[in-house]
């Protein structure tokens, strides 16, 4: 059988030393910083024993920018927000069933920074209706990417640190160490729900200091030591 459109492009993100990654799927983790869990109103745990379970969300695959192109300012919002995020590219499928542990941190053959751009003027909307979050974080050009780095030359990732400076200036910075449920963590419980396949990204949730972003603005996020994006909000 013949397709009857043109089949749509696989988007893919540069691995850095060569390549490509080509993207499945987008998952997003939300609240995973108590800092920003309690800057967005929301209570954080006190301890691992209360976290009950992550808040997840999704973007399209062809969301992502990459290259360190422009982001051109998305339609229907007057209020776009930046998080910077630790991002985490699967690399192999993972078995049926819910991940063990010991296992899922195989899963993952890169890293990277992304910013998952929300509009947050309308996820607020529907948060305050209970609707879904769809429209404030799925959109197109919503997940800039930086090129990935290879697992095996990222070490030490828990003691990392992400930043993010908007025309020059700091806006976010967090550490790693203080993620509410960490990669291998959120990949289990991940896995409860959805079955895991090489090309699927993970945005892990960002720090405090989430704030607008205005057409002219350039962004420099940072998984620092690692690897930077750059990019500027196109009018
Ligand atoms: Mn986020």
């Amino acid at each position: 059988m013949t397709d009857i459109i043109p089949a749509p492009l696989v988007p893919r993100v540069s691995v850095h030393g060569g390549g490509t990654f080509p993207v499945r799927r987008i998952f997003c983790v939300g609240r995973n910083f108590a800092d920003h869990a309690r800057e967005m109103g929301a209570s954080a745990p006190a301890s691992k024993a209360e976290r009950g379970t992550p808040v997840f969300f999704h973007k399209p695959a062809d969301a992502i920018v990459t290259g360190n192109a422009d982001v051109p300012y998305p339609p229907g919002t007057q209020d776009l927000h930046h998080e910077v995020e630790l991002v985490a590219a699967l690399g192999t499928d993972a078995p049926p069933g819910e991940l063990s542990p010991d296992v899922a941190p195989s899963l993952v053959i890169a890293y990277g920074v992304g910013l998952d751009l929300t509009r947050r003027d309308l996820q607020a909307a529907a948060k305050a209706k209970g609707l879904p979050w769809d429209t404030g974080k799925g959109f197109d050009h919503s997940a800039p990417i930086s090129e990935l780095v290879p697992a095996a030359s990222v070490s030490t990732l828990e003691e990392r640190t992400l930043t993010l400076r908007v025309n020059g200036e700091t806006r976010q910075h967090g550490a790693l160490h203080d993620l509410i449920w960490d990669v291998p963590e959120i990949l289990v419980e991940l896995s409860k729900l959805y079955a895991l396949k090489a090309g699927d990204l993970v945005f892990m949730g960002t720090p405090a200091g989430v704030a607008a972003l205005v057409p002219g603005d350039t962004f420099e996020a940072s998984l620092d030591g690692v690897v930077t994006l750059q990019g500027r909000i196109s009018g």
